[in-house]
């Protein structure tokens, strides 16, 4: 069994691990890549299952919030038991654990994990050079705010959080859709045209639907015991949610857990007994929409 300790902290080197681990183990799972983050390491996805619906189910965006990763691998493997037992859910699972892998080695591994980026992140932590809080990828780019969805009006709401260029977190890029990490979860979506997304992060036992996905976000909140909320302040633009909710698609924001921030890697098996449900219903109640 993937043990907790592999994926917790997880960073970009850990989930390297953790999918080599499980792609060994079970000959039904496939592994590729959607792309590279800024520094060049690699994007992975997992796919699960087959037919249809099919779903994306993405997480750590945010480095801080890298624990809804190891819950999407903890998850996939717990898939791949069940589903040689017959009792996985119909339908495909494409699962990308660790969206920003750049950005969970700054984290884990300090300034130095930045390598040719490190100046431009020690400029960006006031240069202090102190990544502990970092959440954005490698430029200092917030990937959650880079997306095609009221780009433009989160500028001034930007700038009066004082951020004017890269930054530890918040700070939306030049142009949506700039950094290659956003550009490669873009490109996954379109190339896979999935039913419906699911984006998780930490914290705040709270889920965000778009439009598209309010009834069912409404029912799979009530089944994990969260609420369905809207976002508000800096949180409402540029998201990923927020792109797909534009092309009319389904998609939810899950802020997994509660409690300190960052959730501690102790909470690991807390956070995944409180979404587990909803990862395994969602297609049935996301997939028909
Ligand atoms: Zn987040």
């Amino acid at each position: 069994m993937l043990a907790s300790r592999l994926v917790a902290p997880l960073t970009g080197e850990r989930t390297e691990e953790a999918v080599r681990y499980l792609a060994e183990r079970y000959p039904s799972l496939w592994v590729t890549t959607v792309g590279k983050s800024v520094m060049g390491r690699p994007i992975w996805m997992l796919r699960v299952g087959q037919g249809e619906p099919r779903l994306l189910y993405v997480a750590t965006h945010h480095s801080l919030e890298w624990i809804c990763g190891s819950a999407l691998l903890l998850f996939c493997e717990e898939y791949l038991k069940e589903e040689a037992r017959n009792r996985a859910p119909h339908g495909t699972l494409y699962l990308v654990p660790c969206l920003n892998p750049d950005g969970v080695e700054l984290v884990a591994k300090g300034i130095r994990a930045g390598g040719v980026l490190s100046h431009l992140v020690r400029r960006a932590t006031g240069g202090m050079g102190d990544t502990s809080r970092w959440q954005a990828n490698a430029r200092g780019v917030d990937l959650n705010h880079n997306y095609e969805a009221g780009f433009a009006a989160y500028k001034p709401v930007e700038r009066a959080l004082g951020i004017t260029g890269p930054a530890p977190t918040r700070y939306s890029g030049e142009y949506p859709l700039s950094e290659p990490e956003t550009r490669a979860l873009a490109g996954a979506v379109d190339t896979l045209s999935p039913h419906a997304v699911l984006s998780l992060h930490t914290q705040g036992r709270e889920i965000y639907a778009s439009r598209a996905a309010r009834a069912a976000g409404a029912l799979l909140a009530r089944r994990i015991g969260y609420t369905l909320g809207t976002p508000e302040g800096a949180a409402a633009y540029g998201g990923l949610t927020d792109w797909l909710d534009v092309r009319g698609m389904p998609a939810l924001t899950v802020e997994c857990g509660l409690g300190v921030n960052p959730l501690p890697p102790e909470t690991l098996s807390q956070v995944y007994r409180e979404v587990l449900p909803l990862l395994w219903h969602a297609p049935r109640l996301l997939g028909k929409m």
